[in-house]
């Protein structure tokens, strides 16, 4: 019975191709799903889905695969589970895995790919700029706390930086693709309750936009290098990326790919503008690449 302890992980070790044997194959939706033994594939996170998967190939024989999404999937009891529908409550010991998502096997049939030897590799250029666009928001949810740091009259937790953390109080959907992340951040009830004065914060939002450009030139100006640390190749285990910003060391809990250093970056632009409702703001970081 297919389980997953004989799957690994490899993405979170900056790793962008691999040698890996399928162990499964199936139809999915329009496409079908790849589960091979290894993978250096970055998998859609099924509860926070922010940032994008990878794509790429995979390549063995004389066949060469488009990969167009990885999802994250788990095997329970042998039965396969895949994205949405991986149930919420999972025992300690029921490991994340990758599954690949093609859209055609170019006429290669389910069966006879399973036990192929396979070079799996992450489109380098694409993983690139998504990396860039997921530094940068993290970037920018840190600007956005020093600029709106004044608008807070109560206590409430605190960033790297030590701004109040507006970033986690009003999150409320992120985005991250290439070269462009787009957050959605909610002010409703609750914000209020916390201490945060969301009128004043909204009335002087063309200003603020401004100074979260500012703020972020500045830091992009000095250089700082980026790492993700990581305990283990657990999907869903606990990684942490680390940079530096005004010479304090900055931490935010994530499980993306980012950049090495912003050198990497040219330039960033961030854009904010209303969402749905006047409850809502939308930020746009947008980011350009030496
Ligand atoms: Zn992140």
């Amino acid at each position: 019975m297919l389980n997953n302890a004989v799957i690994e992980s490899s993405f979170m070790t900056g790793q962008l191709s691999l040698d890996a044997v399928i162990i499964e194959a199936f139809k999915y939706n329009d496409g079908y799903i790849v589960i091979t033994n290894n993978s250096p594939f970055y998998p859609k996170n099924y509860k926070w889905g922010d940032q994008k998967s990878d794509v790429g190939v995979i390549v063995f024989n004389n066949h060469e695969l488009n990969i167009v999404k990885t999802y994250s999937a788990i095997f329970i009891d042998g039965k396969i589970y895949i994205d949405h529908d991986i149930p919420n409550k999972l025992n300690i010991e029921d490991k994340l895995i990758p599954a690949h998502y093609l859209e055609s096997l170019n006429g290669l049939e389910c069966q006879s790919i399973v036990g192929e030897k396979v070079k799996l590799s992450v489109d380098a250029e694409t993983r690139h700029k998504v990396s860039a666009a997921h530094s940068m928001a993290h970037f920018m949810s840190l600007a956005l706390n020093k600029a709106a740091n004044k608008y807070w009259n109560k206590d409430y937790d605190t960033d790297s930086l030590g701004n109040y953390n507006l970033d986690k109080a009003a999150i409320f959907k992120s985005s991250i693709s290439e070269l462009k992340s787009i957050d959605t951040y909610r002010f409703g009830k609750s914000i209020k309750k916390k201490g945060f004065d969301k009128t004043s914060f909204l009335e002087n939002i063309v200003s603020l936009n401004e100074e979260i450009n500012l703020i972020l030139k500045n830091w992009l100006a000095t250089g700082s290098e980026v790492r993700v640390e990581y305990t283990s190749k657990d999907i869903e285990n606990l990684r942490l990326w680390k940079s530096t910003v005004e010479n304090h060391p900055v931490v935010i809990p994530c499980g993306g790919t980012h950049i090495k250093n912003t050198k990497e970056i040219q330039d960033v632009k961030v854009e904010i503008k209303p969402g749905e409702s006047d409850e809502y703001i939308v930020i746009i970081t947008h980011c350009k690449l030496r």
